[in-house]
């Protein structure tokens, strides 16, 4: 239910936008010019499909050509509006902007629900959308590329990318008109985990500053912490599976469309996950406690809540009771202009989302460089690297023999550091690269500016900058 007062998406992005200009000493025609979309396109096309024309209704929206290509997902959902692509495409010229991916914004949606219709339907639908789309050169590997959002995945894309190939059968970089394509059709390692895993690699960057934790009122480091997930899609599933493996985490909540579930000793992802595919939900899952009312859980005692749905799940009517000290915002948009006001008031640190799930394209960053260079990462130096690594392990190990062996090379160093790295190892160490130095970004002027008190004015600060100092280099 939304709150009167509640503004829209793209009015709350553009709310979070003008408190960050402020701040900043931009000509009122720049700011105007950045803060505005440039062109949604929508499209109504029909499709055969039972016996009956069925009609459909898409979106394209371009936010921002300061650089070329545009860049963001397409999303397949039934709630799909040009108010919400709209803001998407904004945060996606943000995003794109602070993490240095050289792209404008851009955003796509269907107004559709996938589950209603089978594989054969769905890939005719595709098809045909992207069809309407790149004959107007909004699916373009050098203007328009777009990428997996709610409701589409690997699958999609590869029909998007053979339906370009088949209206454009010279281009012979067709294969760069899309991303998050599956490895078979011109994809790229860890792309399908990146944006949880970028959600990870923020939360890591965060707890190596102790100010920023201090900030948030903790200490210490992720091992531990109690953290509850809102949605166990790709990006929430990926985030705790990462979080809870490898760092320590304990997921004590998870949210979906059914309800939640509470665990205070932690819940195995793996198993949710398992259950929710073959059930359908989260629903009569064992170890667990069972909440009808899920976004009641939102409201619960955690250390780290990470809402990874929909837009608008933290809003002026539940803002308030928000017990987490850190949000960290997986989805884009999930807590509304209005609730990020109550929260920054009761001290609450917001990670927001067009850095926290910027992991996404960043690797689709990677993905159209590869398709560009039409070349797989490392193909050229992984074993030239362990040929050289094989000399060093070589001249220690005859040192070693000289010195009457008093010292060896445990097998374990060696078999790591002979590896030369593979794709996904290279795609992995440019994403924690970027998402760090992102976050260094962010976190300089938080803490070195006196006038900015919350990451998300610091982000917006940043990306800002760099369009403006883009459209003053073009002679804007
Ligand atoms: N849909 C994702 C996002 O919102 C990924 C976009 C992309 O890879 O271009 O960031």
């Amino acid at each position: 239910m939304t709150h009167p007062k509640e503004p829209s998406f793209r009015e709350s992005v553009d709310l979070m936008f003008n408190r960050a200009v402020a701040l900043m000493d931009l000509s009122p025609g720049l700011e105007e010019k950045i803060r505005v979309c440039n062109a949604t396109y929508t499209v109504r096309f029909g499709v055969r499909l039972r016996g009956e024309i069925h009609t459909f209704t898409g979106y394209r929206s371009v936010h921002s050509e300061h650089k070329e290509p545009v860049k963001g997902g397409i999303r397949y959902a039934i709630g799909v509006n040009q108010d919400e692509v709209e803001a998407l495409a904004a945060l996606m010229t943000y995003k794109c902007a602070l993490v240095e991916a050289p792209f404008g914004g851009s955003k796509g949606g269907l107004r559709i629900d996938p589950r209603k219709y089978d594989e054969h339907e769905l890939e005719r639908i595709t098809r045909r959308f992207a069809y309407e789309l790149a004959k107007r050169d909004m699916i373009h590997p050098s203007q328009n590329v777009p990428a997996p959002d709610m409701g589409t995945g690997e699958r999609e894309m590869a029909w998007i990318a053979d339906q370009y190939a088949r209206m454009n059968t010279t281009d012979i970089n067709a294969i760069a008109c899309v991303t998050g394509k599956p490895l078979n059709a011109g994809g790229i390692s860890g792309r399908v985990e990146a944006t949880g895993r970028g959600v990870q690699y923020a939360l890591r960057e965060f707890f190596r500053d102790p100010r920023d934790t201090a900030q948030a009122g903790l200490s210490g480091t992720l091992d531990g912490k109690r953290v509850i997930v809102q949605g166990l899609g790709n990006v929430g599933y990926h985030a705790a599976k990462f979080l809870s493996e490898e760092d320590g985490a304990i997921i004590t909540g998870i949210i979906e469309h059914d309800g939640a579930l509470h665990n205070e000793d932690g819940l195995d992802v793996e198993a949710v996950r398992a259950w929710i595919s073959k059930h359908g939900g989260v629903k009569g899952f064992p170890d667990a406690l069972h909440a009808e009312e899920g976004a009641a859980v939102l409201e619960h005692e955690c250390d780290i809540l990470i809402p990874a749905a929909l837009e608008g799940v933290i809003n002026l009517s539940n803002a308030a009771r928000i017990k987490a000290p850190l949000i960290i915002e997986a989805a884009n948009g999930p807590v509304t202009a209005g609730a990020d006001d109550i929260l920054r008031e009761k001290g609450t640190v917001i990670i927001p989302d067009m850095y926290a799930n910027a992991g996404g394209v960043t690797v689709s960053y990677f993905e159209w460089v590869k398709n560009l260079s039409h070349i797989r990462f490392g193909r050229m130096q992984r074993r030239q690297e362990e040929a050289r690594h094989q000399l060093v392990v070589d001249e220690l190990q005859k040192i070693s023999e000289a010195m009457g062996n008093t010292y060896t090379l445990s097998d374990r160093f060696k078999q790591k550091y002979l590896r030369g790295a593979d794709e996904l190892e290279l795609v992995r160490s440019g994403l924690d690269d970027t998402m760090r130095i992102a976050y260094q970004s962010m976190r300089d002027v938080w803490h070195e500016r006196g006038d900015v008190d919350d990451l998300r004015t610091a982000a917006y600060l940043v990306a800002i900058e760099k369009v403006a100092a883009s459209y003053r280099a073009k002679g804007l």
